[in-house]
């Protein structure tokens, strides 16, 4: 894995959470066996990817060109799965949803999770970099969304309940500014819920563990950090079964600046480094998660095959999908 901790990264950036310079390098592939360089702060224990491998907007412009000849319309089986990640989304946020509430959307991907809000009553508005994916989610749910990058989006309306933003925080080219930026869109004490890969995360192969779109790395407390320094108090936070995924819910100060933050988490950085040392392909491949992994990944496939099938439209199956939830905000209210 080329991991040498001690090793002081030349020339990388200050760190983008506690200022420090001084990084150390963490890994030198990716999981496409290219070099990327990751680095490490040792102070508070961030991880991002420096020089930038790309581009961050590169990507999308990527993904934009393949997925947008003319109309784009994502298969039933697609929709069937992004589906069923809104109602385990929507199963972590529930107690946060109050009646009719305004919520923000970042990444909304194909609509799935903003229309399955919008099912149960709420204003919902999106944001999406892809064009294909945003046009699809507007003309087929009848969506608000705005194509664009969350850093560049001027939301004319602010005063927001609830934003939600799952996995695009690590894709950003700066994410505390990103939630600088969400701070300002949210009312007094609005909620925020973010999801992240978990760099403590075993559950994947060791080769995957750094990714080139992947340019910020976190552990639950780097994030719970850098929400701190942006502005909100932590509220709760979930981890995905197989610890791959961090859910954090966090919930804007009144004050903006009330205290000075100590930015430094001791052996935060120690810890990472200890993990992504230990976790080698024969420690991985002689374990049983890989296994069962991909057997349910295969069963779940399957799955989708048989159930998606019968509908060709995304709304047609979606409402069906959602038909479970019951509609509480319906009916004169
Ligand atoms: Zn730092």
């Amino acid at each position: 894995m080329g991991i040498e901790s001690n090793e002081l990264a030349s020339g990388a950036a200050a760190c983008y959470l506690c200022g420090t310079t001084g990084a150390r390098v963490l890994a030198n592939r990716c999981r496409s066996n290219t070099p990327l360089r990751t680095v490490i702060c040792p102070k508070c224990g961030l991880v991002w990817s420096d020089p930038l491998p790309h581009n961050p907007r590169d990507f999308y412009e990527d993904d934009y060109r393949v997925s947008y000849k003319g109309t784009y319309s994502p298969k039933p089986k697609h929709i069937l799965r992004a589906g069923n990640v809104a109602l385990s989304r929507h199963e972590k946020i529930r107690r946060l949803l109050a009646n009719k509430m305004r919520v923000l959307d970042v990444g909304s991907g194909g609509g799935e999770f903003a229309y399955l809000l919008k099912t149960l009553g709420h204003d919902v508005q999106g944001i999406e970099p892809n064009r294909g994916y945003a046009d699809y989610s507007i003309r087929e749910y009848g969506l608000n969304v705005r194509v664009g990058f969350v850093q560049d989006v001027a939301l004319p309306e602010k005063n927001l309940g609830l934003i939600t933003i799952w996995h695009v925080l690590e894709h950003t080219e700066n994410p505390f500014n990103v939630l600088l930026k969400l701070h300002e869109l949210l009312q007094p004490e609005g909620m925020l819920v973010i999801e992240v890969p978990n760099i403590e995360a075993t559950c994947q192969s060791p080769r995957s563990t750094f990714h080139e779109a992947h340019l910020f790395n976190f552990n639950l407390a780097t994030l719970r950090k850098m929400t701190e320094k942006a502005g909100f108090a932590f509220s709760e936070l979930s981890l995905s079964p197989d610890g791959g995924n961090i859910t954090i819910m966090v919930q804007k100060k009144s004050a903006a600046h009330p205290e000075p933050l100590d930015l430094e988490i001791p052996g935060n950085a120690q810890k990472i480094i200890g993990i992504v040392r230990n976790h080698t392909p024969l420690h991985h491949y002689l374990t049983a998660p890989p296994y069962a992994r991909l057997l349910r990944r295969i069963r779940q496939s399957l799955a989708e095959k048989r159930s998606a099938g019968s509908f060709s439209r995304g709304k047609a199956l979606l409402d069906r999908l959602y038909s479970t939830l019951g509609h509480p905000s319906r009916g004169g209210q």
